[in-house]
């Protein structure tokens, strides 16, 4: 791997800051439904979350390859975290970065960058899940202005974010279709569910947003009206590689624990890896780990190829559908079988390889379910759009 002396210290500050900031945190955090808010701001100063933000902005326009090595430590540590710093500067971000105009880029990239703010990315409805087109919020005028009706469920962030990105339908005199409207979350009309209890990344705070007639300006329509599918598509693309980066992290961290336990815990007179069972177990973690991470890396290697090259970084589709496929998939098996080292003591809550195992859950659902991206992956072969081959 390719890495300068200053994005290896880099790395190094990251991986201090995972151990110092949110480590010690975990346990209060998952039972509290949140991470502090603190830690935005602290992930802001560190410049975690303008990584791949422009540097006008306060981002530093750092590579896809540095990027996932550093959010592989933030995964690695607590998955919570990894996701709900993710959907502020990515979810978020991101579209703001790609199709923002000038001026909106001036007003949201820099709190969001330096965590001063927190955004997310409302696409999901009670009816529209993988079904995105069936999207029922809508935007249309009333009494001269603009307003938005609707709800959205599943959002990460909604219970705690300033700003979102909602997919909803609009008509204007000179197109018509889903379009992106960035919206502030406290004016009036709009309001927020109870946080969902859910099985795992349990400090990631998850929940539904209501739009009673929410004035907007002409000003908040991000990109251009009617673009809004193929923009949530193309978000959901580079959301498909950090998904897939969190899987890595999360299989290091299980197969370290795994490793490690394996070691002191003795049955029958010897340390659990002296049966070949349970050493089987360890190979077959290291065998799917290492495919996944080495994937994980050519793929972030291409999609800086592209950035080189000028070409649209949205190419590499079917690339990131298959790698979140696959890593997603590994993530479940390498998390299940350190579980199973554990034995007892890896069904219990508090142990790290519990939590490792119901938060990488939702890596096969997130992002577009698996079943979806195998019919994004098989418009890749039949199109030979894959450019890994
Ligand atoms: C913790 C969490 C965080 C989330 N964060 C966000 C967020 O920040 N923003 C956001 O907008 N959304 C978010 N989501 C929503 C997530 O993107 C959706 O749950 C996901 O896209 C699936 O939609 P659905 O739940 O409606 O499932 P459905 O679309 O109802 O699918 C149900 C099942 O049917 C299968 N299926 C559906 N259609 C097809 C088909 N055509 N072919 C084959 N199989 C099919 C699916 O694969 C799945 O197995 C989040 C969800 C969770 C659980």
């Amino acid at each position: 791997m390719k890495l300068i002396t200053e994005e290896k210290e880099y790395l190094n500050s990251v991986r201090e800051f995972c151990q110092k900031e949110i480590y010690p945190n975990i346990s209060k955090w998952e039972k509290q439904g949140n991470v502090d808010d603190s830690l935005f701001q602290k992930a802001g100063t560190l410049g975690y979350l303008g990584l791949q933000h422009p540097e006008e902005y306060g981002g530093s326009n750092a590579s896809f390859l540095l990027s996932i090595l550093a959010q592989k430590e933030v995964a690695k540590v607590h998955g919570s975290s990894f996701f709900t710093l993710g959907a502020s500067a990515g979810l978020f971000g991101y579209p703001i970065k790609y199709f923002g105009t000038e001026s909106q880029k001036e007003k949201y990239l820099p709190p969001i960058i330096r965590g001063k703010k927190i955004g997310c990315l409302a696409v999901t409805e009670p009816e529209a899940g993988s079904d995105v087109m069936a999207c029922k919020s809508k935007v249309y005028h009333k009494n001269g202005k603009l307003v938005l009706s609707g709800s959205k469920t599943f959002i990460t962030n909604a219970p705690i974010a300033d700003y979102a990105i909602v997919l909803a339908q609009y008509h204007s005199d000179a197109n018509k279709g889903l379009t992106h409207f960035i919206v502030d979350l406290h004016q009036n009309g709009v309001t927020r569910g109870e946080p969902m209890k859910k099985m795992g990344l349990k400090a990631s705070p998850t929940g539904e947003l209501f739009f009673d007639e929410v004035e907007l300006t002409e000003d908040c329509i991000l990109g251009k009206v009617g673009a809004g599918f193929r923009q949530t598509m193309q978000a959901f693309n580079l959301e498909r590689l950090s998904l897939s980066t969190w899987c890595v992290g999360v299989m290091e961290a299980a197969y370290e624990e795994a490793k490690q336990y394996a070691k002191i815990r003795k049955t029958f007179g010897k340390p659990i890896y002296r049966h070949p069972p349970v050493a089987e177990l360890l190979a077959e973690m290291a065998l799917l780990l290492m495919a996944s991470k080495n994937w994980l890396v050519t793929t972030a290697n291409l999609m800086d190829e592209l950035l080189q090259q000028g070409k649209a970084i949205f190419a590499a589709s079917s690339d990131c559908a298959a790698l979140k496929l696959f890593c997603s998939r590994n993530a479940r098996e390498v998390t299940n079988l350190a579980v199973q080292i554990f034995g007892g003591a890896g069904y219990l809550e508090e142990s790290t390889v519990c939590r490792l195992y119901q938060d990488i859950r939702l890596a096969e659902i997130g992002g577009g379910t698996n079943e979806i991206q195998k019919q994004i992956i098989a418009r890749g072969v039949i199109q030979d759009k894959f450019l890994d081959l």
